[in-house]
Order: C-alpha cells, then sequence, then structure tokens
C-alpha cells in the first residue's frame, strides 16, 4: 500500500480528513457570500478616507450637514473590518484545508493539483474574489502609503496580517496553499518539461530577493523625496492626487508579477507571462524565490514558525526517495538536519514519497 493511503490511526490525523472536507465546504459556500461581510457596517463620513479596491484613499467630501449621518463610535483597530471580507475568511479557509490535509497526511500528487487549481480558480482570475489588494500590495504600498501618506492603510494591515499570522504558525501557509501566483507557478512546473534545475544557488536567489526588498525600503523615501520636489517645482501641492499617488512608487512595480493577474492582454503582458512560464518550467517557484517581498518576509518567519515538516532521523535510511519526489531545493537540507533551508511551502510533496513514513508536518519535535 503506498505510504501515503496508510491507515490513519492518530486521533489528530482522524479529525483531519473530516475538518479539511468542512472546511472546503464552508469555502464553497463562502465563494457566493458578498465580498465584504463588513461593507456595509463600514460607510466613510464625510472628511474620512475610503479605499477604492485596488487600496487607493479617496477622501469622502463633505456633505450637507442635516443629510449627514451619525457616526458611530469606531470599534476595534480599523483593519478589524477587513479581515472579514469573504476574501480573506477564504483564505483563512484554505490554508486550514492545508493544515488538515497535511496533518492526515492527504496531499497526493491529485489533491495537490486539486488545491493549487481551487486557489488559482478562487483568487488568480480576478473574477471570483478580486485581486487587489494583491499580496505584493500588502508587501510593498503597507509601507509606501505609510511613508507618502503618513499613516498605515487598515486593508493593506489586514492582507498582511492574513498572510503573516498563519505563516507564523506553519512555514509558508499562505504561500503553500493560497497564494495564486505561487499555485500558478507550480502548476506549470508539473507540466512535463526536458529542462529541470531542481537545485540552484539558493544563496544566490534569497540574495536577489533581500537585495531588491532593502533597496525598496531605502528607495521609498527617496522616491516621495523626488516627486514631492518635482511638484513643488512646478507648483503643484505634493500632497494632493497623483503627486501622492506617484509619492507611492516602488521599485517592484516593473517586475511585479502579481499584475499578470488581471489577464489585460497587451505586449507587456504576454513578455512577462512567457517569461514566467519558462521560468517556471525550470525552476520551482522561480518569482517567489528570486523577487518576492513576501517570500522574503515569510522565508524569515520560517525560522521560528512550529507548524513544518520534519523528518525522523531514526526512520530515514538515507534512500532519497523523497529528494527525487519533491519539486524543490529544500528537502536535501531537511533530510541532513540543516537548520537554514530553502523556503518550503509545506506543500506536502515528500511526505507521501517517504518509503518508511520518516517524514510528517507536524507542531512538535525536531
Ligand atoms: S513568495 Fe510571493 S508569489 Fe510566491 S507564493 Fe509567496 S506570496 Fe505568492
Ligand atoms: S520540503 Fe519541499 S516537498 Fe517537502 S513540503 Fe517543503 S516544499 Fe514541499
Amino acid at each position: 500500500m503506498p505510504n501515503h493511503l496508510m491507515p490513519i490511526s492518530h486521533p489528530l490525523r482522524r479529525a483531519a480528513l473530516p475538518a479539511a472536507v468542512f472546511l472546503l465546504a464552508v469555502l464553497a459556500l463562502s465563494v457566493g457570500a458578498p465580498a465584504t461581510l463588513a461593507e456595509d457596517a463600514e460607510a466613510p463620513a464625510a472628511g474620512e478616507t475610503r479605499y477604492l479596491p485596488d487600496g487607493t484613499p479617496v477622501r469622502v467630501e463633505a456633505s450637507e450637514p442635516e443629510s449627514a449621518p451619525a457616526q458611530a463610535e469606531p470599534k476595534g483597530p480599523d483593519w478589524l473590518p477587513f479581515l472579514l471580507r469573504a476574501h480573506y475568511l477564504a483564505f483563512l479557509a484554505l490554508m486550514l484545508v492545508g493544515i488538515a490535509l497535511l496533518l492526515a497526511r492527504w496531499v497526493t500528487r491529485w489533491v495537490r493539483i486539486a488545491m493549487l487549481a481551487v486557489a488559482f480558480f478562487l483568487f488568480g482570475i480576478d473574477l471570483v474574489f478580486p485581486l487587489h489588494p494583491s499580496p505584493m500590495c500588502a508587501a510593498t504600498k503597507l509601507f509606501t502609503f505609510k511613508v507618502a501618506h503618513g499613516t498605515f492603510f487598515p486593508q493593506f494591515i489586514a492582507l498582511f496580517l492574513v498572510m503573516m499570522v498563519p505563516s507564523l504558525i506553519g512555514r509558508k501557509l499562505f504561500c503553500g496553499w493560497v497564494c495564486p501566483l505561487g499555485a500558478f507557478q507550480s502548476l506549470v512546473h508539473k507540466l512535463p518539461f526536458p529542462i529541470r534545475r531542481r537545485r540552484f544557488s539558493f544563496a544566490a536567489f534569497n540574495g536577489v530577493r533581500f537585495a531588491l526588498l532593502g533597496l525598496f525600503f531605502v528607495t521609498i523615501f527617496a522616491i516621495r523625496d523626488w516627486i514631492a520636489a518635482l511638484a513643488e517645482s512646478v507648483g503643484a501641492d505634493p500632497s494632493a492626487g497623483v503627486w501622492a499617488a506617484f509619492s507611492a512608487y516602488s521599485i517592484y512595480e516593473p517586475i511585479n508579477f502579481f499584475e499578470l493577474l488581471h489577464w489585460q492582454l497587451d505586449t507587456v503582458f504576454l513578455v512577462m507571462l512567457v517569461v514566467l512560464i519558462v521560468a517556471s518550467l525550470v525552476l520551482y517557484r522561480p518569482f517567489c524565490y528570486a523577487i518576492c517581498p513576501i517570500g522574503a518576509f515569510t522565508w524569515i518567519l520560517e525560522r521560528v514558525a512550529p507548524g513544518r515538516v520534519r523528518v525522523d532521523e531514526s526512520r530515514c535510511n538515507g534512500c532519497g526517495v523523497c529528494i527525487k519526489a519533491s519539486p524543490c531545493p529544500t528537502i536535501d537540507g531537511l533530510v541532513e538536519g540543516k537548520r537554514i533551508v530553502p523556503d518550503c511551502t509545506s506543500c506536502g510533496a515528500c511526505i507521501g514519497s517517504c518509503p518508511t513514513d520518516a517524514i510528517r508536518f507536524g507542531f512538535r519535535g525536531r
């Protein structure tokens, strides 16, 4: 009997499968729910800032005093209502399904493909759930808007938390089970292709990724000041409209492959799509390893996340089957017991492949 279909005996594992089915059912129901459960409750008052779907702030004009609605006392932090969006609840549901499937050891090839397809369908076609704010927005505009406008915008805080907090609990749960761009790259990587590079210089890729992140933080101040100087030189108010928007520019804009998920079929789209597909055929998640700021942030969190793929040395006989079965450059280091390894997306591919049942996803143990 294949290892990943071994009888499930541990009580946690027995509970994990029904939990996964239940969460998928909740997720299916949430697709038909309104875009935000909190939308009606948060109509902004005159003079407040509301946010367009792409995160652009818009100041609400003052209305006639007699028609102004009574303003309710704000309850809790302003990002809290955004967490109640069906969009973000669906994120959380998918991550919980991922944990349940990992604990149940039920991540077969086709289960994995199905889950990636679900994530891509829900979040990657800009139809079921809106792309914006995208993970890239949450990672960059959270800071650029803070620098340009002096405040952290609540929907970016909410999405940032939705990505980071689960990744603090289980390694890269967002990247492995939710991110539509990650899912797209993984699905493409599953297609047959004669050239594959599972091992590559992770240090070089990670170096580029963190260099970009460092450059991003250094430049957001310079960009803001440069735009402000430019606005003032033509007699404009640098805090107004288009100037403020430009001052939130980030160096990731030209390499933001999340923009592909708007499916605007122009030349830039086609060039970027071809680059991403070819790179993803050869390498596992190239954008994640080399560019994505979320990938960088969550790689740091991997060091402390208790939920992770663990290798039981006493059971491992060194056969290397898991290394052949895994798409990532990570499993080698995990088997060798290294503490610093390339990104593990908790995809579970290595778990079911082990003939001695030495690999598992868990919250305790080495
Ligand atoms: S690293 Fe970025 S692109 Fe890759 S899965 Fe994570 S958030 Fe998505
Ligand atoms: S080590 Fe690789 S194959 Fe195993 S769960 Fe992590 S990313 Fe997937």
